[in-house]
């Protein structure tokens, strides 16, 4: 009995000793197989090529030094925006480079102006549509608005597509800027540096803005002047408007509306004179500059903004940006 337990536990043992011999093997050949390579079919390629390419927007400056906007912008596209402001201080709404002395007829120029953004909601959206109409535009950017990743990209967008970028304070806080209505010229200086520390770390450290925009905008306001000294005496601008399509004012209107609001808006600067035939010709004033809203809540900006590029269009502006 003895005899045959052990002739058994011999076999146990043979049998376990192959057993592991084989899965080890196993194991290594596993090992050693190259990974194959994973094929594609026809029709995964024919998927792959519908699939648009993900756009790469060029990584901004960095290094680049930049004044308001993309150099190339700037020199193709941009307009010294103390010149604007000198203009619409003193209501002068004629074409830029007009001379009539020597039957110039000069440039009319229309600034697309968007405040208090970026949004992740409308900001894509405007920006989309600018890239299809080929036009620039000025965003007026409030520091505090760039609080995420996502809206750190739209900046970084907005200045990689040409589009001049000014700034509109971080807080944008009434209280805090204009005390009892009054300039609080600290308060303001530090809420301009704010933001532009934001510019300097999205956009790049060489960046700058000579543009400001006021929030409320600097006609509303009292005890302006130490603040015009301190961008007078900095080589900067401040920029109100000419017109707006009422997208912050008063009831909600929809892109029809903001269209009709904009026109009449411009319709006091249309002047009138007679031509060599005798016949009466309307003019639009030959400098615009058109305030609208990208921030949330701005839909009916993004609705109505390809009709508004196509009024300008229609009418021979250029659209230029404020740098
Ligand atoms: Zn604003």
């Amino acid at each position: 009995m003895a005899k045959k337990r052990r002739t058994l536990l011999k076999k146990f043992i043979w049998i376990v000793v192959l057993v592991n011999v084989v899965c080890v093997t196993a194991v290594c050949l596993q090992r050693k197989k190259p990974a194959k390579p994973q094929g594609i079919n026809t029709t995964q390629k024919a998927a792959a090529a519908k699939v648009p390419k993900v756009q790469k927007i060029p990584e901004p400056g960095i290094d680049i030094e930049a004044v308001g906007a993309l150099p190339d912008s700037a020199k193709k596209n941009g307009y010294d925006a103390v010149e604007v402001w000198e203009r619409l201080r003193s209501d002068n709404y004629s074409p830029l480079g007009r001379d009539e002395s020597r039957n110039i007829p000069g440039t009319k120029a229309v600034f697309l102006t968007f405040d208090d953004g970026p949004s992740t909601t409308n900001t894509p959206q405007i920006l989309d549509i600018l890239k299809k109409y080929d036009v620039k535009a000025t965003f007026c950017i409030l520091g505090s608005q760039v609080n995420s990743e996502r809206t750190k990209e739209l900046l970084k967008r907005e200045f990689a597509e040409g589009h001049a970028i000014a700034n509109h304070t971080y807080s944008h806080e009434y209280s805090y800027l204009y005390p009892r209505r009054n300039l609080n010229l600290e308060n303001f200086k530090a809420d301009l540096k704010k933001t532009d520390a934001v510019f300097k770390e999205v956009i790049g450290p060489k960046f700058s803005t000579r543009v400001v925009r006021c929030p409320g905008g600097m006609m509303s306001w009292k005890n302006m002047e130490p603040l015009k000294e301190y961008l007078k005496a900095n080589n900067m601008a401040s920029i109100d408007w000419s017109a707006l399509t009422g997208d912050a004012e008063g009831k909600r209107k929809n892109a029809q509306e903001l269209l009709e609001y904009m026109k009449k808006e411009l319709a006091p600067y249309i002047t009138k004179s007679v031509d060599a035939n005798g016949n009466e010709v309307e003019e639009l004033p030959g400098l615009v500059v058109l305030l609208m809203h990208d921030t949330y809540a701005k839909e009916e900006t993004v609705k109505a903004l390809p009709s508004v590029i196509e009024y300008f269009k229609d009418h021979g502006f250029e659209f230029k940006i404020l740098v």
